[in-house]
């Protein structure tokens, strides 16, 4: 049976059918801006060198891919965290007060197009195959939904390699404790390595931000470009969410 990480949370939440908007319109504006920035990132670099790594066997480039998009979307995800200008943009994914698998489209499209290239432009620059980049790309959307959904998924020690709705819940947390911390989108070591990862056993009991972002898709697809600046810290040197 499957068990809600988060309980009392009902199907029809808050916001539901906002994010039936992003799921729409996003998808297209997404795959456009997408398919726009990867045709000028082919002109530039020439066609993809099929050498040493399209070589490899499909499933040693999948697992390869894994570790190469993963690095990527942290390094443009913890810089969404960082970059107050970024921030505005990344902070509509963050307004999410309950987590369930439509959640996961509240993704502002300037976001989203940001995190497909620091996923995808590594790996085609460095020669992957369009299989290979395929299949990671199924992997990587079932994950996705996944982690952002109200479920527990215990996969015992297995938690210290891979990312569960828990670890990716409390990247969401409005704990001060919590704020800026998991990272990662799938492999949870790297936030390890880096020192941003922050696992405890309870779930965490507020989700959100902060920020007044406003509730609609198109207040939101403004909101980085009208927003008043928040405050960068407050006295304990903590940046304020
Ligand atoms: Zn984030």
């Amino acid at each position: 049976m499957l068990l809600p990480n988060r309980r009392g949370q009902g199907f029809f939440r808050r916001h539901w059918f906002n994010d039936i908007i992003y799921m729409f319109a996003n998808g297209i504006v997404v795959r456009i801006g997408f398919i726009l920035l990867i045709t000028a990132v082919a002109n530039w670099w020439g066609p993809a060198p099929h050498g040493f790594v399209a070589s490899l066997p499909l499933w040693l480039q999948v697992v390869a891919a894994y570790v190469v998009a993963d690095a990527g979307v942290y390094a443009a995800h913890r810089s969404f965290h960082a970059i107050p200008w970024l921030w505005s943009f990344h902070s509509v994914h963050h307004s999410i007060e309950e987590l369930d698998w439509l959640a996961t489209h509240r993704v502002h499209a300037a976001d989203q197009i940001i995190l497909a290239a620091a996923a995808y432009l590594p790996l085609f620059v460095l020669g992957f195959t369009a299989e290979a980049m395929a299949v990671h790309a199924m992997i990587y959307t079932v994950q996705s939904y996944l982690v952002h959904s109200n479920v527990r998924v215990a996969i015992g020690p297995l938690r210290h390699v891979f990312a569960t709705p828990h670890f990716h819940h409390w990247h969401h947390a409005n704990h001060v404790e919590a704020y800026d911390r998991n990272f990662a989108p799938s492999l949870t070591w790297l936030d390890r390595l880096f020192g941003t990862l922050h696992l405890p056993d309870a779930a965490p009991t507020r989700l959100g931000t902060d920020d007044e972002v406003p509730p609609d898709y198109l207040r939101q697809l403004a909101w980085p470009f009208v927003r008043r600046q928040r405050p960068e810290a407050n006295s304990a040197g903590v940046t304020v969410r």
